[in-house]
C-alpha cells in the first residue's frame, strides 16, 4: 500500500476509534465471541453491566478489548476502553452499522419487501406459505424463532404447532397474551424436513428480521433456541454458554433461552427457561399468571 494511503487509512482508523466505532469495523463476531467466553469462563451476570450503563466487568472488558497495535496514544487507549466497555454488550450484526435501519420503515413496508413469492434462496422451492411474523407491532417483547414448521408453512403463521401451543402457554404464564408480543422467526420459509436453516438461507433472509426488529424497537428480544440466538449476536458458541444473560441489542435488551421444541424433548430444562422468563417479566414489570 502506498503512503498516502496508508496515511488515509491510518487516520480513517484514529477517527473511527475516537468516535468509539472501532471494533464495528474490526473483529466484531471476534469481540462478540470474546465477551460470550468470558461470560462462561467467569460465569460474570451481565445484569450488572447492563444497569445504568456502568463499565462491564474487568475480566469481560479485558476479553473483548480489541486485538491491535501494542503502542498506542493514551487518547486512543481512553477511547479503545470506552468502548471496548460498551461494545461487549453490543450485539452487532449486519454489514455495517447502520444498514438495517431505514427512516418509517413498518412492518407493512417489510412485509411488502419480502414479496408474496419470494425467490431470494433455495427454501422457496419447498414452502407452502411465507411466515412473516404475527402479533403487536408495537410489542415489547419480541420472540425470534428458527424458521417455520409444517404446521408454520401451512398456516401461514409462526409457532402454531406443538412447541408453538408450548410457546403460548409460556407467553400466558408471563401473564401476556399472543396478541400482545409479536413472533416471528429467522428465516420465513420452512427448511425441508425441518432440518436447520442454512449459512446462506440466513444471510439471505435475516435482514428482514432486522428490519422487523428495528421497526418494532421493542423493550426486550427473546431468542428462541440456538439459531436465532446466534444469528443474532453473531456468534458461533452453543447457547447454554449465554441463556439467561442480558444482551444490548441496537437498543433493545437481549436475552436467549432454549426453545421450546428443544423443551418438548427436554421438559426438564422448563425451570431454566422459566427462571429466564422472570427476567423477561422483571425488565418489563410483568406478574405472573395466578393458575
Ligand atoms: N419453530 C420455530 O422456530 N418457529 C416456528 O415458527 C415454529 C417452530
Amino acid at each position: 500500500m502506498d503512503q498516502s494511503r496508508r496515511d488515509r487509512v491510518e487516520a480513517w482508523f484514529r477517527y473511527t476509534d475516537e468516535l468509539g466505532l472501532g471494533p464495528y469495523y474490526r473483529d466484531r463476531a471476534a469481540i462478540q465471541d470474546a465477551y460470550i467466553a468470558a461470560v462462561s469462563a467467569s460465569g460474570t451476570r451481565l445484569e450488572a453491566s447492563l444497569r445504568a450503563a456502568e463499565p462491564a466487568p474487568q475480566a469481560v472488558a479485558a476479553a473483548a478489548t480489541p486485538r491491535r497495535s501494542q503502542t498506542q496514544s493514551p487518547v486512543h487507549n481512553a477511547a479503545q476502553k470506552a468502548t471496548a466497555a460498551h461494545s461487549v454488550i453490543q450485539a452487532s450484526t449486519g454489514a455495517s452499522l447502520f444498514d438495517e435501519r431505514i427512516e418509517g420503515d413498518t412492518l407493512d413496508l417489510i412485509r411488502d419487501a419480502i414479496g408474496g413469492n419470494c425467490t431470494r434462496c433455495k427454501l422457496h422451492k419447498a414452502r407452502t406459505k411465507i411466515v412473516y411474523g404475527v402479533g403487536n407491532p408495537k410489542a415489547e417483547l419480541v420472540f425470534v424463532g428458527e424458521g417455520p414448521g409444517h404446521d408454520e408453512d401451512i398456516q401461514g403463521e409462526p409457532f402454531v404447532g406443538r412447541a408453538g401451543k408450548l410457546l403460548t402457554q409460556m407467553i400466558e404464564a408471563m401473564g401476556l397474551c399472543r396478541e400482545d408480543v409479536y413472533i416471528c422467526n429467522v428465516v420465513k420459509c420452512r427448511p425441508p424436513e425441518n432440518r436447520l436453516p442454512e449459512k446462506d438461507e440466513i444471510t439471505t433472509c435475516s435482514p428482514f428480521l432486522m428490519r422487523q426488529l428495528a421497526a418494532i424497537q421493542p423493550k426486550v428480544i427473546c431468542a428462541l433456541g440456538s439459531c436465532a440466538s446466534q444469528t443474532m449476536l453473531q456468534t458461533t458458541q452453543g447457547i447454554s454458554r449465554f441463556r439467561g444473560e442480558w444482551f444490548d441489542f441496537r437498543g433493545s435488551k437481549l436475552i436467549a433461552t432454549y426453545h421450546p421444541a428443544y423443551l418438548l424433548r427436554n421438559p426438564a430444562a422448563k425451570g431454566e427457561v422459566w427462571k429466564d422468563l422472570q427476567k423477561v417479566m422483571a425488565v418489563l414489570g410483568l406478574k405472573a399468571k395466578r393458575k
